[in-house]
């Protein structure tokens, strides 16, 4: 939409508006991911001014959002405690605010382009770019199952595998299997409002932080080592869980209201595959200092990607996405940045 000689200047106003607001032919960058990671590499792109749009299939503001929206996250520097969907919120209005567009689409397909790549969504819609940073966390993901009797029939009518609202499980008796930091975690953010929380471990020992596991130690949680929950049972909802003392057989049964089932999660099928980048065993991206991937003009940041020595931490993520950013943009730049 040109000027003309005669537009007067709100004419020219109102094409310059209508102008900025249409989406470039070709983004500098699409972000395929919209937890911390793929947000934070939102506003550090922007603050480059390359037109970024963020895509994301599950929930914008990533696990955070989806999977524990209530409990407290206390290892963001700068906020000793927040709860996950609150600090995801802060994450997405950063990103919002610093230009990038957000759209809640799944990305089923990436071809290359002469000008880059063109990004394709179930939803239907192709968007073309010059760059694209992969940040999908784990992926799309589903809860692993304990696989014991009751636990299908009963789930959801007691059985659970995330926390939505911790006062769901106000006043009343859970069980929470698993050994890992989720757990741990769960654990502690239900126990003050619970009337009782059993936490059951397969082993002797935890696998979750240490930070984690002391303060479950000095809680009014009950630890059951060694333990493994074998049958749940209830007319239409939770009321008892049978566990196992796997060393000594010894059985006993619980007289429950929930058993919430935290012992990991398990990627859907991913197209990572098809789209030709080198990986890391099946599910990983195998990445290099910069962030960059095996396929020129991809990179990579944030739970999804490898390297010696990575950690999957919010602010270890969000630390990726500077660095993949500075990556994109020298790329982009080039040969002025080469
Ligand atoms: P995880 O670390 O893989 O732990 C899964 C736990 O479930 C383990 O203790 C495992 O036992 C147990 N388990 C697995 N299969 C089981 C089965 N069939 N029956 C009974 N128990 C079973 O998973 P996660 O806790 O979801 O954590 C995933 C990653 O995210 C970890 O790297 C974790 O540190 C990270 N994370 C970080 C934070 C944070 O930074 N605040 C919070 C949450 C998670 P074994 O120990 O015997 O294998």
């Amino acid at each position: 939409m040109g000027f003309r000689a005669t537009d007067g200047p709100h004419v020219r106003m109102f094409k310059k508006r209508v102008t900025l607001s249409l989406p470039p032919m070709v983004y500098d960058l699409i972000i395929i991911g919209g937890g911390p990671a793929g947000l934070t590499a939102g506003v550090y792109a922007r603050t480059r001014k390359l037109s970024t749009l963020i895509l994301e299939a599950q929930a914008i503001g990533g696990q955070l959002e989806w999977l524990y929206p209530t409990k407290s996250v206390y290892d963001y520097p700068s906020y000793i405690a927040i709860e996950g969907g609150e600090l995801a919120q802060l994450f997405v209005l950063h990103s919002r605010e610093s230009g990038a567009e957000l759209r809640s689409e799944e990305v089923v397909d990436i071809e290359r382009q002469p000008s880059g790549f063109r990004v394709r969504t179930r939803e239907g819609n192709a968007f073309e770019t010059r760059t694209i940073l992969l940040a999908m966390g784990m992926g799309l993901f589903e809860p692993k199952r304990l696989d014991v009797p009751g636990e299908t029939e009963l789930e959801g009518r007691g059985v659970e595998y995330r926390v939505r609202d911790r006062h769901e499980f106000k006043d009343k008796r859970v069980i929470v299997v698993g050994g890992g930091d989720s757990a741990l975690e769960i654990a502690l953010e239900i126990f003050a409002a619970a009337k009782k929380v059993i936490l059951v471990h397969r082993r002797g020992e935890f696998r979750a932080m240490e930070k984690n596991v002391e303060a479950v130690l000095k809680s009014p949680i009950e630890v059951r080592f060694d333990a493994e929950v074998t049958s749940i049972e209830g007319d239409g909802h939770v009321e008892r869980a049978v566990v196992y003392d796997n060393r000594t057989l010894k059985k006993q049964v619980f007289d429950v209201d929930a058993v919430i089932v935290n012992i990991g999660f398990q990627p859907k099928i991913t197209p990572l595959p098809k789209w030709g980048i080198e990986l890391e065993g099946e599910r990983l991206i195998k990445v290099k200092a910069d962030m960059s991937t095996s396929v020129r003009g991809i990179y990579a940041c944030g739970d999804i990607v490898s390297y010696p020595g990575k950690d999957k931490r919010i602010v270890t993520g969000c630390g990726e996405a500077v660095t993949a950013i500075m990556s994109v943009y020298k790329y982009l730049k080039q040969p002025y940045w080469a």
